[in-house]
């Protein structure tokens, strides 16, 4: 079967590689949509975290398809069956998920291998993070979950409110999920800002009141004029860099809440004045990933269209056309989502 393998920085081949075989607790399935994502071109560009993967590793991890084998011991799967999985399941034993914090598992199963003709997931993730894909939505809808999930874990900490107003940074696949997300959640006003009118454009058309490219106009000093000088309620940074991070802290209002959603590149520290906090009390977090029952919302949120992920997707390319893919996505900042199809 033909997968897309990553041997390096920018270096990404489609070659030929063996089918897996599929044992106890494990299915086979046929890879309908793969969708790319942020941290896919991140790695990309600039490669894993070192030590973390062994290169060459098979690349993507948002996928849906049709089962094609199925494991023995496994009882609620039929081959034929739309499925899609998330690219993680917690281990349940260790001491996070003991607390109840899953997505922070010590001993994380990931799953990686979307952009390929057949991908085989393991009992682990079959068990507690792979769900059959409502009638009602297309592999592609399907494929986009990932990103959704995590969305949904960073925004139920978010602390929105009824009638607030929030600021999002960055337009770009993670923040309309979020601008989208926090509208359900109860905001009356959300600004966003990117460098990309497109971008904006698309956000404009997925209910942002207002929009700001930071090209132009400084988004701290038009969050300010938007909210008569006191600054958003909640401020959600979805871009991951250090200065975007800071920013998010001048654009909160006293007693409000900064999510620092983007990773940012590792080893890299911000500076915030302690009279934020401790005059301010501004209440500033992060969030990473998300847990199966994060997975499981979000598919039910696509599928009864409460969010529309149809508008992340800009174009679709072949599974040979990969490398142009990650090309098009670190050259042109218009491209939000692009479908791979094998
Ligand atoms: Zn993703
Ligand atoms: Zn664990």
């Amino acid at each position: 079967m033909e997968a897309a393998l990553l041997y390096g920085v920018k270096n990404l081949r489609v070659e030929n590689i063996d089918m897996p075989e599929v044992g106890l607790g494990e299915i086979l399935v046929k890879v309908r949509a793969a969708t790319t994502c942020g941290t896919d071109v991140k790695i990309f560009q600039r490669g894993y975290v070192s030590g973390v993967i062994q290169y060459p590793t098979v690349f993507g991890h948002e996928w849906a398809g049709d089962v094609v084998k199925v494991g023995e011991g496994v009882s609620w799967l039929k081959e034929g069956m739309r499925v899609r999985a998330g690219n993680s399941a917690p281990c349940l034993r260790c001491k996070m998920c003991q607390k109840g914090n899953y997505n922070l598992c010590e001993n994380m199963m990931w799953l990686w291998g979307a952009y390929a003709e057949y991908i085989k997931a393991p009992a682990r993730i079959v068990m507690l993070n792979m769900q059959e894909i409502p009638l009602s939505i297309t592999y592609e809808e399907a494929a986009v979950t990932e990103p959704l999930a995590c969305v949904l874990h960073g925004i139920e900490k978010a602390n929105i409110k009824l009638g607030d107003t929030v600021a999002i940074i960055g337009a770009g696949p993670i923040g309309l999920l979020h601008l989208q997300t926090a509208k359900k959640m109860g905001a009356e006003k959300i600004m966003i800002s990117d460098l990309v009118d497109e971008r904006l454009q698309v956000a404009q058309e997925l209910g942002a009141d207002e929009t700001a490219n930071a090209k132009r106009e400084d988004p701290v000093e038009k969050i300010k004029r938007f909210t008569d000088g006191y600054g958003a309620d909640v401020v959600i940074e979805a871009i991951g860099l250090p200065a975007t991070w800071e920013q998010a802290l001048k654009m909160v209002r006293k007693g409000g809440t900064v999510l620092e959603f983007g990773g940012c590149p590792p080893g890299t520290e911000i500076t915030v004045r302690t009279e934020l906090l401790h005059y301010g009390e501004v209440t500033m977090l992060g969030t990473f990933h998300a847990t199966p029952a994060h997975f499981k919302k979000a598919l039910n949120l696509i599928a009864s269209g409460t969010v529309k992920v149809k508008p992340l997707i800009t174009r679709r390319m072949k599974l040979d056309e990969i490398k142009d893919a990650f090309e098009i996505l670190t050259t042109s900042k218009s491209d939000l989502k692009i479908v791979i199809h094998s």
